[in-house]
């Protein structure tokens, strides 16, 4: 039980990091729980949670901000203010979204980091203890972390291409003006899964809380850059990385990509299991055909209405015109 005492914290960050980078610049916890007194204990915690992540994720969002302004300006000149005031309406709505899991999921995710570490403990399951990975080179114990995470998130993220996850991972990919911010579209449920997935995989090989926080904010801050709108293809070696242009194609309506490029980091899981699909830079339509509006309300609702599960119940025809499998 030391053992997951020990890696609990590492998981708590490991929910947090997804969505944040940076200072915290106010600490609303304390003076919350000082105005409502111990009785409400949880409610302030979960406030203090939905602050302390709004707070990390803007100070977070900061340098991306920049960093995408500046690369833009040079990839596309004054080509980019028109890009930008034509996908701004959707990154409103990808603000939107963030700020709703900020609020409402991250602090779910903080709290049950410490039941999911003690769940796979209690299994027996967990391969190795955190001190046995301390004989290894640091930046091999990351490398590793981050190659492990990235294959269980291509096979999770092929999970939530089936029918049944596909309405709520409709939402990631209902987005028709792909820019960074299109990485904080994701509906709650996505997010569960995948935070539930991935850290259960490093959780199980028990690697040291640095490698899972480094593993974490790594692929984060690459995937910010493949959803980035930049034409940038890497030619042949989009095999070993995943270029912006290739998880471009995953987001194509064009049915030639359905099924295609589900890998963050390393395109060679994609080149490795069949679902490779770079024929150039994507200059085709974004989105999807599931009926979604672009309002939050429609975002979130659409996963749980019936009809959106319609096509678990008949056979794959013509007709299937998204990228579910
Ligand atoms: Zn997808
Ligand atoms: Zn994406």
């Amino acid at each position: 039980m030391a053992l997951a005492a020990n890696a609990a914290p590492c998981v708590t960050k490991f929910a947090q990091v997804p969505l944040s980078l940076g200072a915290i610049f106010w600490n609303l916890p304390t003076t919350v729980k000082c105005m409502n007194g111990a009785h409400m204990g949880w409610l302030t915690d979960f406030l203090g949670q939905s602050w302390h992540a709004i707070w990390t994720a803007a100070s977070g969002a900061l340098m991306p901000a920049i960093f995408f302004l500046c690369i833009g300006y040079v990839v596309k000149r004054k080509a980019l203010f028109t890009d930008m005031m034509r996908a701004l309406p959707q990154s409103g709505l990808n603000i939107q979204i963030m700020v709703f899991n900020l609020i409402f999921v991250v602090p779910l995710l903080t709290f049950s980091a410490t039941f999911l570490s003690n769940f796979w403990h209690a299994t027996g399951l967990v391969l190795f203890d955190p001190q046995d990975w301390s004989e290894w080179p640091v930046v091999a114990v990351i490398l590793l972390a981050i190659v492990v995470g990235d294959f269980v998130g291509y096979w999770r993220h092929r999970f939530e291409h089936n029918s049944f996850m596909w309405p709520s991972h409709a939402v990631h990919h209902s987005d028709t003006e792909m820019t960074w911010l299109s990485l904080e579209r994701f509906h709650p449920i996505n997010r569960i899964t995948t935070f539930v997935i991935d850290s259960s995989a490093l959780l199980l090989l028990g690697l040291p809380p640095y490698a899972v926080v480094a593993n974490s904010f790594i692929r984060h801050y690459y995937g910010f850059f493949i959803h980035a709108d930049l034409p940038w293809t890497y030619g042949k070696w989009n095999i070993l990385f995943v270029s912006p242009a290739m998880h471009r194609w995953h987001h194509s309506a064009d049915r030639k990509a359905f099924g295609s490029n589900f890998a963050t980091v390393f395109g060679i899981w994609d080149w490795a299991f069949g679902t490779h699909y770079v024929p150039g830079p994507c200059e085709s339509a974004l989105g999807v055909a599931d009926e979604m509006e672009p309002t939050l309300w429609s975002q979130l609702t659409y996963a749980f209405r019936p009809k959106a599960y319609a096509r678990l119940f008949r056979r794959k025809s013509d007709g299937d015109i998204t990228p579910a499998e």
